[in-house]
């Protein structure tokens, strides 16, 4: 049966300017990094997928080398738009980035334009589309000059392959840098993506934040549960199925030793104070900063999407909720 989107769908959402620019997103978005690969059968994905629009979250987030393998989260999605999302296309916001490994030899990572450029050009062909909304440089490349990367994305915005541009992961210097090129390109950089959570906050430590702010870009927060962790599951050992699990994860017993696991022990106290769930206490607290447009999801089951939209609920933290969940995160 072809999906037709709930037409209540813009009820409850709520979304927030990408920093000056003219871009709203969804306080949730849904990316497609590790759970939408190949061994994701078109039923299931497109039940996650169609519930996130039904429920107005319009922002849906790749990379080409999102999978596994590489690419196959791009031609899924190319799947969804061909036969299910089409007609609601101009209701969508679609991202991808190039940075990482994603084919052999010298051209095929990083940030030189021969790459950025062919990147993008793959990504749309797997997707099936005529531009993307969001084209990211995807990690800073310290052999690149940063004109070079830069100018990759300008003309990628100037060809019509891309509406707006990102940064990903860039450091604070590195941020303003780019803003300062692309700025006398004629590019805004809309929006940063860097990793952020209660218990990552490099961004904060670097002053990242602040420079977005400043400049006027909009932050997009990725890993904002760190990859499950702040769900509490890995404290209850009921981990059957997640990412944990798996040998090859990118969770490393780094993400939960027992430091880490005793402060989302204490981060679950304040959340049952509230009346949430861990990871919506979670996602408030990301979205808590005035900077933050976005909190960036990943979902592997239906039931963890409703789950994490119910921060739509109560996305207000107290000053003293706020202090209590830095005392307990401090270690
Ligand atoms: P999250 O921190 O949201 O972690 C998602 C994982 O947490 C899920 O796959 C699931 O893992 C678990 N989870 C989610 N909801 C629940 C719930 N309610 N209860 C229990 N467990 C839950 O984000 P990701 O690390 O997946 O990253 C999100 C997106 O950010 C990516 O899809 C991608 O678009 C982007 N990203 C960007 C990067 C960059 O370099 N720019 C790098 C990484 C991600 P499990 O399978 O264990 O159940």
């Amino acid at each position: 049966m072809t999906y037709r989107a709930d037409n209540a769908r813009y009820d409850t959402m709520q979304y927030r300017r990408s920093g000056k620019s003219g871009l709203k997103l969804p306080v949730v978005s849904l990316g497609l990094w590790q759970n939408f690969g190949g061994t994701r059968d078109y039923p299931s994905a497109m039940e996650i997928l169609g519930y996130a629009f039904d429920q107005g979250v319009t922002h849906f987030d790749l990379a080409n080398n999102y999978g596994p393998p590489a690419g196959s989260s791009e031609e899924l999605f190319g799947q969804v738009m061909a036969r299910d999302f089409r007609p609601y296309r101009d209701e969508m916001i679609v991202s991808t980035k190039a940075g990482y490994n994603m084919w052999p030899g010298p051209y095929g990572e990083w940030g030189s334009r021969k790459y950025l450029l062919a990147s993008l050009d793959q990504s749309l062909k797997r997707m099936g589309l005529d531009y993307v909304d969001i084209f990211y440089s995807h990690r800073f490349d310290p052999d690149t000059p940063l004109e070079e990367t830069m100018g990759a994305l300008a003309h990628a915005v100037k060809s019509g392959k891309a509406l707006y541009v990102g940064i990903s992961s860039y450091p604070e210097q590195q941020t303003r840098e780019a803003h300062r090129i692309l700025k006398e390109m004629g590019v805004a950089t809309t929006i940063h993506q860097p990793s952020y959570s209660m218990i990552n906050r490099w961004i904060e430590n670097d002053k990242t934040i602040d420079a977005c702010g400043e400049l006027g870009i909009g932050v997009i927060a990725f890993s904002p549960l760190a990859q499950g962790v702040l769900s509490g599951k890995y404290n209850r050992g009921n981990t059957n199925g997640a990412r944990g699990d798996n040998p090859n994860s990118t969770l490393r017993a780094s993400h939960i030793e027992p430091r880490v696991l005793e402060a989302v022990d204490k981060v679950g106290e304040i959340a049952k104070a509230r009346g949430q769930t861990m990871v919506q206490l979670a996602l408030s607290w990301v979205l808590r900063r005035k900077e933050m447009t976005s909190a960036l999801i990943g979902v592997r089951t239906l039931d963890q999407l409703k789950d994490n939209l119910g921060v739509l609920n109560n996305l207000d933290l107290s000053d003293e909720e706020v202090a209590a969940i830095d005392e307990a995160t401090a270690g």
